[in-house]
C-alpha cells in the first residue's frame, strides 16, 4: 500500500500567499509595525462587524488576553473553572495568583455544570471562568443566575467559539468579558493572536492600557500592564482571513455533516452535537468511544495514528491532573466524574477546510472497521 500523507487534526486557514503581499506592502510603506497601527484598527472594526459585538481589544495571543481579562476585572482569591479545557484556561489564573477551583462538567455539553457550581462557592470566590468547549455554548442563563446571586464576575474562555451564535445573537455577548484565541490551530487565525470582547468603551480602554504596559499617555503608567499587543502583520493576516472565513466555515459544516452521516449507527460511538438553535463553527469533531465499541479509546487512537490520521485526545489529561493543579482538593477525580470519563473516552477527528470528502470517507472507514468486524 502506498504510504499516505499524514492528515492533521487541524490545519490553518491559509489564503493564497499573493493575496497577502499587498497588505505587507502597505505595512512597509507606513513603516508602522505595531502599537495600534492602521491594520490593528481596521481588524478591530472588521471583527466587531463580523462577530456582531460592539468593542474588542486585540492581543498577541489568547493566553495573554485571558491573563489581562482577569486583571481588568481585578479578580482575586478563588475562581471556579472547568478541568475539561486546554491548560491555558487554568494557567491564566495561576499567572494572576488566583486559586483555581475545579467543578465538573455537564454530560451533554461537556461545559461547566451550573448545578455543581454553587456548592463550590466560598467567601473567597470572586468569579467563574467557564469555557464554551468545542464551540458549544455554555448554559449561560444558569451561570448568569448564580453569578448574580453571589455577586461573581463571569469571564468566558471563548477560544473555541469564534462565530458561534445561539439564536439570539453572538455567544460572545455573555458574561462580563469573553476571550478569543486566534492561534494557528483555531477556526480563525492571525498566526498567533487573541482578543477580549468588552461590554463598553471604558472597559476596552482599561484593557488597552493593560496590554500596553499600563501606559495611558507618554508619561503616565497606571498599572503594571503586560506587553500583549497584536502586531500589524498579524492584524493584516486577520483582515485577509476574514475574506475567506465564510467559505472555510461552510466547508467545515459539510465535513461535519459527512462525518455524522458516515458514523451514524456505529455501536459505541457517540458524536457530540450542538443544541437546537445554535449556529456552530464546526471547530472540532469529537466522538465519545463507549463501552460497546470493540476498541478502547486509546486503541482506536493508536489505530488511527498508525494509519497517519493524527487524531487528538482533546481533552486528556484533564487540567486538574497536571502537577501544578493535582494537589488542589477540587482536582480529585471523585469531584470530577463526568470530566474524568470524558477524558478517557474522547477522540477528536480531523476537521479543517482542506479535507477532501475522500479523506473523511477513509477516516470513517478506519473508525468503523473494528465495529464492522465484530458485527460480521
Ligand atoms: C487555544 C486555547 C487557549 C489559548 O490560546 P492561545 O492563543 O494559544 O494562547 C485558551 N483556552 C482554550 C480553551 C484554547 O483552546
Amino acid at each position: 500500500m502506498k504510504p499516505s500523507k499524514p492528515i492533521p487534526v487541524t490545519s490553518p486557514l491559509l489564503p493564497p500567499l499573493e493575496e497577502f503581499v499587498p497588505y505587507l506592502e502597505r505595512i512597509w510603506d507606513s513603516r508602522i509595525l505595531t502599537n495600534g497601527g492602521s491594520m490593528h484598527q481596521a481588524l478591530e472594526k472588521a471583527l466587531c462587524a463580523y462577530l456582531g459585538v460592539e468593542h474588542i481589544a486585540l492581543f498577541a495571543n489568547g493566553t495573554l488576553a485571558l491573563v489581562t481579562a482577569l486583571q481588568a476585572l481585578r479578580i482575586t482569591g478563588e475562581v471556579i473553572t472547568t478541568p475539561y479545557s486546554f491548560v491555558a484556561t487554568a494557567h491564566s489564573l495561576l499567572w494572576n495568583g488566583i486559586k483555581p477551583v475545579f467543578v465538573d462538567v455537564d454530560p451533554v455539553t461537556y461545559n461547566l455544570d451550573p448545578a455543581k457550581v454553587e456548592a463550590a462557592i466560598t467567601p473567597q470566590t470572586t468569579a467563574i471562568l467557564p469555557v464554551h468547549c468545542y464551540g458549544t455554548p455554555c448554559d449561560v442563563d444558569g451561570i448568569d443566575r448564580i453569578a448574580e446571586n453571589y455577586n461573581l464576575k463571569v469571564i468566558y474562555d471563548a477560544a473555541h467559539a469564534f462565530g458561534v451564535s445561539d439564536g439570539r445573537g453572538s455567544v460572545l455577548r455573555h458574561g462580563d468579558l469573553s476571550v478569543l484565541s486566534f492561534h494557528a490551530t483555531k477556526v480563525f487565525n492571525t498566526f498567533e493572536g487573541g482578543a477580549i470582547i468588552c461590554p463598553d468603551a471604558r472597559t476596552k480602554q482599561r484593557i488597552d492600557h493593560l496590554k500596553n504596559f499600563g501606559f495611558v499617555n507618554e508619561t503616565t503608567v497606571v498599572a503594571p500592564g503586560i506587553n500583549g499587543k497584536m502586531n500589524e502583520v498579524c492584524a493584516a493576516f486577520g483582515l485577509l482571513q476574514l475574506k475567506h472565513i465564510d467559505r472555510a466555515l461552510a466547508r467545515r459544516a459539510e465535513i461535519d455533516a459527512l462525518y455524522r452521516r458516515l458514523l451514524a449507527g456505529t455501536p459505541g460511538l457517540r458524536c457530540l452535537r450542538p443544541a437546537a438553535g445554535v449556529t456552530g463553527n464546526f471547530a472540532y469533531f469529537p466522538v465519545m468511544v463507549g463501552d460497546e465499541f470493540p476498541l478502547q479509546r486509546d486503541e482506536l487512537y493508536q489505530l488511527m495514528r498508525d494509519n497517519q490520521i493524527l487524531v487528538r485526545r482533546y481533552f486528556y489529561p484533564l487540567i486538574s491532573e497536571f502537577p501544578m493543579y493535582r494537589g488542589l482538593p477540587s482536582a480529585a477525580a471523585e469531584n470530577l466524574p463526568v470530566a474524568s470519563a470524558a477524558a478517557r473516552r474522547v477522540l477528536c477527528l480531523p476537521i479543517h477546510p482542506d479535507l477532501a470528502d475522500a479523506d473523511v470517507e477513509r477516516i470513517c472507514g478506519l473508525v468503523t472497521a473494528p465495529a464492522r468486524v465484530r458485527a460480521a
